[in-house]
């Protein structure tokens, strides 16, 4: 009996040795996984794919060990690393598939702190899935004033206020050739068309919340424009469509990342990123060619959205080069099969180092010792979460009363 009671145990503990290797071997395996190649057949993050669109996922040696996949809420930032999820990858078409411009950048400060950078039609649903503070959604910067980059500031500002936002929203932006073409002047105006929202917040919570301060950036010089908690944010111009466009670059703890916004290739963003870059995050459209089928609009139209609009994957390899960032990014690109594959080809014929396609929910892990790149798998019925909150004070008014046409029409039985 005894003996057979030891074989038993014996035959135990070789079986959990046997299924923990198993397990090991495959999370190795998956954590090794990547695309070796960025052609039609590739399969995207929207058909379900979980791997980025890179072929180099890991860049240096990182100073951590990451998940083969990002979930939301299991992973604190070290108090050295930036994480950047792109929460929108699109253009203005905003689709399913992909939302229209955004990008968020969280660093590892005390403070947690974390920026929007644009925030295009969508971004909102993709960041309710990360489970980071509504609370704390208090700082945007808008590298202009495109519907796409701008889209979802009145879900931002009123409606995350609703959600737990009891801050006020300070809006960085370029300023305007005139008045009426600058940040400020967006601002004041998306308030005063809001002005039913505001008011319906009478005596809510989140009234204190449901508000924006704009701080207009320089159209056509550099600046440094925020300086707290250990980071660092500076403005440049770019060159797109007429004056009143800028990039962002953040600097944290020895780590950085450059955003260009829509911008043609430009020597603005190359000085942006003099002294190295860990993340360059440069907009790219398709090929004049594969823009025109697309769209559905003549060759000579296409040509000019590109080119003189926006940057090609050629021009944007180029710009690549120069930059000599850690991990490339092209961004902004309307990601298919049709597109993914001649941008990817285009591109490696001017430039071979690190570079990723961005999706929507592409996620990148920087610290100094390196870039690792994944998608985020989010939860797609995500409530908010609701952080600590500085103000704390009553409701600045009264709640409304009735109209007094209520009596007659209110259904009660
Ligand atoms: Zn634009
Ligand atoms: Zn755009």
């Amino acid at each position: 009996m005894k003996n057979s009671i030891c074989i038993l145990i014996a035959v135990l503990v070789f079986l959990c040795m046997v299924t923990a290797d198993v397990s090991a071997g495959k999370t190795k395996a998956a954590a090794e996984k990547k695309l070796t190649q960025i052609d039609e057949s590739t399969k995207l993050a929207y058909e379900g794919g979980t791997l980025p669109l890179t072929t180099t996922p890991v860049v240096g040696k990182p100073d951590r060990k990451y998940n083969p996949v990002f979930k939301p809420g299991t992973e604190p930032l070290d108090p050295d690393e930036i994480r950047v999820t792109i929460l929108g990858s699109g253009d203005p078409f905003v689709k399913r598939s992909q939302s229209s411009a955004s990008v968020l950048i969280e660093v590892g400060n005390k403070e947690r702190d974390f920026f929007f950078f644009d925030l295009g039609s969508g971004a909102l649903a993709n960041f309710n899935g990360l489970k980071i503070p509504v609370t704390s959604t208090t700082k945007v910067f808008l590298t202009h004033l495109h519907a796409d980059h701008v889209g979802d500031m009145p879900t931002l500002v009123w409606s995350l206020a609703k959600s737990g936002r009891r801050d006020p929203v300070e809006v960085f932006g370029p300023a305007g050739e005139t008045q009426k073409l600058g940040t400020s002047s967006y601002i004041q105006h998306l308030q005063a068309a809001h002005a039913w929202d505001t008011e319906s917040m009478s005596g809510h919570p989140g009234q204190s919340g449901a508000r924006a301060i704009a701080i207009e950036v320089p159209y056509d010089k550099p600046a440094k424009i925020y300086d707290r908690n250990g980071v660092t944010i500076s403005s440049f111009p770019v060159i797109h469509i007429m004056s009143g466009a800028v990039g962002y670059r953040l600097d944290y703890n020895g780590s950085s990342v450059v955003f260009t916004g829509d911008t043609r290739p430009s020597k603005t963003t190359l000085e942006a990123c003099k002294g190295g870059v860990d993340l360059l995050i440069h907009e790219t459209f398709p090929s004049p060619k594969v823009f025109a089928k697309k769209a559905s609009i003549p060759d000579e139209q296409a040509e000019l959205v590109v080119n003189d609009t926006h940057t090609s994957p050629i021009a944007v390899g180029k710009v690549f080069r120069k930059a000599e960032a850690r991990m490339s990014v092209m961004w902004h690109l309307v990601v298919d099969h049709e597109t993914v594959g001649p941008a990817y080809k285009e591109m490696r014929s001017q430039y071979n180092g690190p570079t990723t396609i961005a999706q929507d929910l592409t996620v990148f892990n920087i610290t100094r010792g390196g870039v690792v790149v994944r998608q985020a798998i989010i939860d797609p019925v995500a409530w908010p979460v609701i952080g600590k909150s500085n103000i704390t004070g009553p409701p600045l008014a009264k709640p409304l009363n009735p109209p007094g046409w209520w009596a007659g029409a209110l259904f009660t039985e």
